[in-house]
């Protein structure tokens, strides 16, 4: 049972920490009102009693209808005007607002208590007819579709064949007696329409608007914004009453909106604009053009200096920017609402710096301000937002940025032409890593199939390049050299731009902003790095990305995968032969002919991470993949065969078919690779470990301090690393002794296999390290192929709620997560030295991040691209448990 009088506050007996009661709205108005601000008087009705309405068949609590007398009653000795009076009538409007701000989702009424009586004394009070009855039509029109529930354009109709006769175009152009007998019409309207008759009482208004607002709480709109935004529904809505003020009172009123700092580039300077003798919709409805609120300063003077004073107040007071609506009633300044201020990641960013500075926020409050699309959206061209354009197809959006150019379908043309300047796009159905050429030259990559960590979509999250892959409404017709959508088609060379952000794929070029980080984000990281934990470092295998990643701030390299190396044009050919070698002596020439090139590599990337640690993945791929397709091989057998072409070529060919045949196997991914690889060829890594400590070698004696960590993929047993160091370490001594080096290394493995995570004790004994490889530790989990789930059959899984995210993007904190929570208590027990990190594509999605800082893992590691938003939500983990711990204190 409720006491009674609880159900509804006046402005000045709340306060935000009722925002849960009161709603955000009502809690920031009586806050404001706590303040001494001139805020029109008025009431909240609580989340309780909506609630309660909404579980008790549509029934008001006992008491409500009361309370809300009583509390009229103190309006109107405050503002000296009647509710339902004749001569002085109190008008108020009633809106809508949830805990957690749902802008636009529920419903809003205006000058309520208007009536054929009232609308009298509106007219006395303001001198002015015809606002009188465009504010009383507005009422009956609001008032119909929103508490009545009338559908369609009814309204409107009637409004439309009054212009016509009248032969005017704009609402401004109507009359007095044009509106006053709309009215009329809109009343019978509203009768034909729904059979009851427009209430002319007040108080039955108010008590109609009231249950509306609590019903609009279940709306379609509101559900699915609640849905959408993972908003509980018990949470319900507020409702606010408030006396209604005018700004279209004459040449002394007016009305505007402003935000306390400049919401696009956070400048701390008043921005908005405002109307003279308008109300607050003509601002909206864009019917007259505002002016920029500098100039209230000649119009105003007073009232933009007390304007001002509220600024620095309220955002003193919130220690937010804020956005605030006034009014300005004849002279007298009103502020309607005030709410924290939408922005501009650059804003954002600016405003929690610059308030740092100013002493309103902490350096931690200013990292929690920040949201972690807000650094994603830094280092990345973007398209600008102002831009509208309708997309052709949307598929994944797998790497962010955007990027326009010509469409190029095949890869060794995208590469030339890329390379000789040209803007491509390479749309492929996927791509594998002989596609690495043409994805480098070109500035994005789209793919119609394949999901987030599909080749196409690490490769180029790696290259920071833009990619849209899994894009299944486009179809690619090589014969024809074009794709087609269900409504374009799109030709070899026609121009597209990718949006790698939203996944959505547009006609023609389109307006974009250049990436930065500016100083005030390089500040706000600085801040992060003082207070986060856990380490973050980049996945790069190229010179330039160990660099990339170093200059945003990684600190050291998680994974540098070697197939790449294996894969550039120059070493193909040599790996292909080391393949196809008959014996071991055959073997070791060709693997002879690539440590060269392998140390160059290795010299190159350590050379730009002087100082910090490094960690080499030793070779992963199944050795097919270096070799051609089968089906283009056979082709090319038998068109030979068929000319009587080149007898040596075709010899050459049909030995590479059979080793095509002899390596290819039913599940690739399960298959012979990684450290089984180099468990049947141990001279592969044994090339690897020579070519690192030579290349750590010639740096060390040019002064360059190297940290090397090497790392084995796919292990699941302990003997596997067990054996594979002993190799290891053997080479690695033989080569320091022979060099006169000593180089500070490491050995450790990826624990992507789940048996790894089950054993991990043992495997501890082995390694100095381990580092999640969430990518293949999600496939095995789950048994989903990486390749193929999210295009054949994650839709189903979220339309039908089977699963809430993509596991390849958000680590399944349950299942993958769980191994992984094994797999660090087990280790770090059998081993107390053991570093753990990840190098998963997950290591740089800010959800899975947190939960590896509640892991308490050593790093993180993500594509350099992706290192900024790890460094903050890194910090902000820690900042938040901060928080509560001394919030518990
Ligand atoms: C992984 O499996 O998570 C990983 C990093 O390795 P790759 O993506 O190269 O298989
Ligand atoms: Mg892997």
């Amino acid at each position: 049972m409720r006491r009674y009088g609880l159900y509804v506050y006046l402005f000045e007996e709340g306060s935000t920490r009722l925002r849960n009661l009161l709603g955000g709205k009502g809690a920031d108005l009586a806050e404001m009102t706590g303040l001494g601000l001139p805020v029109p008087p008025g009431m909240t009705i609580t989340t309780e009693a909506c609630n309660y309405y909404n579980s008790h068949g549509s029934k008001f609590p006992d008491g409500l209808e009361d309370e809300i007398r009583v509390k009229i009653k103190a309006l109107e000795s405050r503002t000296q005007k009647t509710f339902g009076d004749a001569a002085n009538p109190l008008l108020v409007s009633v809106r809508s607002g949830a805990p957690i701000s749902m802008p636009g989702m529920m419903d809003t009424v205006l000058n309520l208590g208007l009536n054929d009586k009232t609308v009298k004394g509106v007219i006395r009070q303001t001198s002015d007819e015809r606002f009188a009855y465009d504010d009383y039509r507005r009422f009956v029109q609001m008032f119909g579709k929103v508490v009545l529930g009338v559908k369609g354009d009814g309204f409107e109709l009637i409004i439309r064949q009054h212009k016509e006769k009248l032969g005017v175009k704009s609402d401004v152009e109507v009359d007095a007696t044009t509106w006053a007998s709309l009215v009329q019409e809109f009343k019978g309207l509203i009768k034909k329409e729904t059979g009851q008759d427009y209430p002319e009482d007040p108080w039955t208004q108010l008590q109609m608007a009231v249950a509306a607002v609590f019903r609009s709480w279940n709306g379609q709109r509101a559900v699915f914004y609640r849905l959408t935004n993972k908003i509980p529904e018990t949470l319900g809505t507020a409702v606010n009453v408030q006396t209604m003020v005018f700004g279209n009172m004459g040449a002394d009123s007016g009305t505007g909106v402003c935000f306390t700092r400049n919401p696009s580039s956070g400048e701390p300077k008043l921005f908005g604009e405002f109307l003279m003798n308008a109300q607050g919709e003509d601002v909206v409805a864009g019917i007259r053009t505002p002016k920029p609120i500098a100039q209230l300063a000649d119009e105003m003077p007073t009232v933009y200096s007390q304007l001002l004073d509220v600024c620095k107040l309220l955002e003193r007071h919130f220690r937010e920017m804020q956005d605030i609506e006034f009014t300005v009633e004849r002279g007298k300044l009103f502020i309607l609402q005030t709410r924290s201020g939408k922005r501009t990641a650059p804003a954002a960013i600016r405003i929690a710096v610059d308030m740092v500075k100013e002493r309103l926020l902490t350096k931690q409050q200013a990292l929690l301000r920040i949201l972690p699309s807000h650094i994603e959206q830094l280092v990345h061209r973007q398209i600008d937002p102002g831009f509208n354009a309708k997309p052709i197809a949307t598929g994944l959006p797998a790497s962010p940025g955007a990027a326009t150019g010509k469409v190029i379908f095949d890869t060794d043309e995208a590469h030339s032409l890329g390379s000789s300047g040209e803007d491509v796009i390479l749309v492929r159905e996927e791509t594998t890593p002989e596609d690495i050429h043409g994805m480098v030259a070109a500035k994005g990559v789209l793919t119609s199939r394949g999901g987030m960590t599909s080749h196409a979509a690490v490769v180029a999250r790696g290259m920071g390049k833009p990619a849209v892959v899994g894009c299944e409404q486009i179809r690619i017709d090589l014969a024809t050299d074009s794709m087609q959508t269900r409504k374009v088609t799109v030709k070899k060379n026609d121009i597209i731009t990718i949006d790698g952000t939203t996944g959505n794929v547009l006609l023609g070029t389109v307006p974009t902003i250049e990436p930065r980080l500016s100083a005030e984000a390089q500040q706000l990281l600085s801040w992060a790095d003082e207070t986060r934990k856990l380490g973050v470092r980049g996945n790069a295998d190229t010179p330039e990305g160990a660099a990339l990643a170093r200059e945003f701030g990684a600190g050291g390299i998680g994974l540098c995968r070697t197939e790449r190396m294996f894969n550039e044009q120059d070493r193909l050919p040599l790996v292909q032969e080391m393949i196809l070698s008959t014996t071991e002596e055959d073997r070791f020439r060709a693997l002879e002919k690539l440590r060269p090139l392998q140390k160059e590599d290795f010299k190159q990337i350590l050379r730009n991470m002087h100082d910090l640690p490094v960690t080499i993945r030793l070779l992963d791929l199944p050795l097919h993949e270096f070799l051609p397709k089968y089906e283009e091989l056979a082709a090319e057998v038998a068109s030979l065969k068929a000319t009587g072409g080149d007898a040596e070529l075709l010899d050459s060919k049909e030995r590479m078919l059979r080793k095509v045949m002899t390596l290819a196997e039913h599940n690739p991914m399960l298959g012979h690779r990684g450290c089984r690889l180099a468990i049947s060829h141990p001279e592969i890594y044994e090339m690897q470990t020579r070519a690192i400590f030579e290349a750590a070698g010639e740096l060390q004696s040019e002064g360059v301090r190297v940290r090397v960590e090497i790392m084995l993929p796919l292990v699941g047993a302990a003997n596997e690393i067990r054996f594979l160091r002993e190799k290891i370490t053997s080479v690695a001594s033989k080569v320091m002794e022979e060099k006169r080096i000593s180089i500070d290394y490491k050995i450790g493995t990826m624990i992507e296999v789940p048996r790894a995570a089950l054993t991990a004790d043992e495997i501890a004994r082995y390694a100095d390290f381990f580092s999640f490889g969430t990518n293949d530790l999600t496939q095995a989990t789950f048994a989903f192929s990486r390749d193929d789930a999210e295009a054949k059959f994650f839709k189903d899984y979220f339309d039908k709620k089977i699963l809430n995210s993509n596991p390849f993007e958000v680590l399944d904190r349950e299942g993958v997560g769980r191994l992984m929570r094994l797999a660090v208590e087990a280790g770090r027990k059998s081993n107390p030295q053991l570093k753990v990190g990840i190098c998963g594509e997950h290591g740089g999605e800010p959800s899975s991040v947190e939960f590896c800082h509640q892991l308490q893992l050593d790093y993180v590691s993500c594509s350099p691209y992706r290192v900024p938003v790890a460094r903050l939500v890194a910090a902000q983990a820690e900042a938040r448990e901060r928080v509560i711990s001394t919030s518990e204190n």
